[in-house]
């Protein structure tokens, strides 16, 4: 049994041809699953009942199962999914206003171990497939209450571009007209900076957005923070970065955390300004932490978060702040997941 979402559309015609059929059914079973959430080739109604047959006995739609879902005041919902091999991976969807935004994971843990996300507390276990990726953005479509998806971003466990052709390959389908019709510019790539990722992306014909989680603006508290800062230090980050908005023309989004006692003052407003000050097509997301008492990371207060924004925005950097969202259902990073496997 093969999951039938790893295939494009050539792919699948040539499939259909191989199973004695017509190729132009590729189209219709792409609007069945991606467009109409068909979770059954049985409820295809405009196909060959013969055809539904067949493909039943060599394909399945959706892989992974639901282990959970928690829904937050804010309408916030956290879905943890059982991959077929039982390891555990989460999606969050977030509504604001007309938007529903599916923030993805890419791999099941991560090598990565920043020591503020709890992600990493478990150690990493493997890639997602294209089709796991897709299940994920599968379920959270069909579970939008309210608002259509509209976003997807790539900011749940993993790190995207160290599982660079299969998340590239479900960005296209996500992308594509026949099957989700999700626009680039609303498909965000979040990395901790991998930078031969970000040259790869250099050169992709696709106008998606890239985030950079930056959290630090000096080596020595980014080394501290994020350990791949010791493989990709800051400098050639920015280098990479000068290079990624001179040949794409698009903004590059900084995220950077807010945390307690560790990158939150003024100080490092100020260095961080000198960091970007070059940058031209820059913005600056400030993201007040969420607590992770296992790693005892908190947020700092309101007046030092408003502080370290004015200093930025006084130094005419694009800036905004994330208001936080889910927390009363552990939405943090790795949080759900790490609930259930500590059980
Ligand atoms: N590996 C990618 C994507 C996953 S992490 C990357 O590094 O960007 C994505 C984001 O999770 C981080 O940038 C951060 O914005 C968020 N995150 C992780 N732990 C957090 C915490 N304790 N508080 C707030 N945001 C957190």
């Amino acid at each position: 049994m093969q999951d039938i979402k790893e295939f494009n559309l050539k792919e699948l015609r040539d499939k259909l041809l191989n199973l004695g059929s017509h190729k132009y059914y590729a189209q219709a079973i792409f609007n069945w699953i991606y467009q109409k959430g068909a979770c059954e080739f049985s409820s295809m109604s405009n196909l060959p009942v013969s055809l539904r047959h067949a493909l039943a006995l060599d394909f399945y739609i959706l892989g992974s199962a639901l282990a959970d879902l928690q829904v937050s005041s804010d309408k916030t919902a956290k879905f943890l999914f059982e991959l077929k091999d039982a390891n555990l991976v989460e999606a969050v969807s977030i509504p604001v206003s007309s938007r529903l935004t599916a923030c993805i994971s890419s791999q099941a843990g991560c090598k990565f171990s920043c020591n503020f996300c709890a992600s990493g507390l478990k150690g990493f276990k493997r890639n997602l497939t294209k089709g796991e990726i897709l299940d994920e953005v599968l379920y959270l479509k069909n579970n939008a209450k309210v608002n259509q998806l509209t976003h997807i971003v790539f900011m749940g466990t993993g790190e995207p571009l160290d599982n660079y052709d299969n998340v590239l390959e479900a960005i296209r389908i996500i992308n594509s007209p026949v099957a989700f019709n999700i626009g680039a510019r609303r498909i965000t790539i979040s990395t901790c900076g991998i930078i031969p990722g970000i040259e790869r992306l250099n050169s992709e014909d696709l106008q998606i957005e890239l985030s950079i989680s930056l959290h630090a603006p000096d080596d020595q508290t980014r080394s501290r923070l994020m350990p791949v800062n010791k493989k990709y230090p800051l400098a050639a980050l920015i280098k990479c970065c000068h290079e990624y908005t001179a040949k794409t023309n698009r903004q590059i989004t900084f995220e950077y955390i807010l945390i307690k006692g560790i990158n939150s003052g003024l100080v490092y407003a100020q260095k961080l300004v000198m960091l970007l000050k070059d940058l031209k097509l820059a913005k600056v997301n400030l993201i007040p932490a969420n607590p992770v008492f296992e790693l005892k990371i908190f947020p700092p207060s309101q007046e030092e978060v408003n502080s370290f924004k004015e200093c930025l925005f006084k130094a005419g950097i694009n800036v905004t702040l994330r208001k936080e969202r889910g927390q009363d259902i552990d939405a943090a990073c790795g949080q759900l997941r790490l609930k259930h496997e500590k059980k």
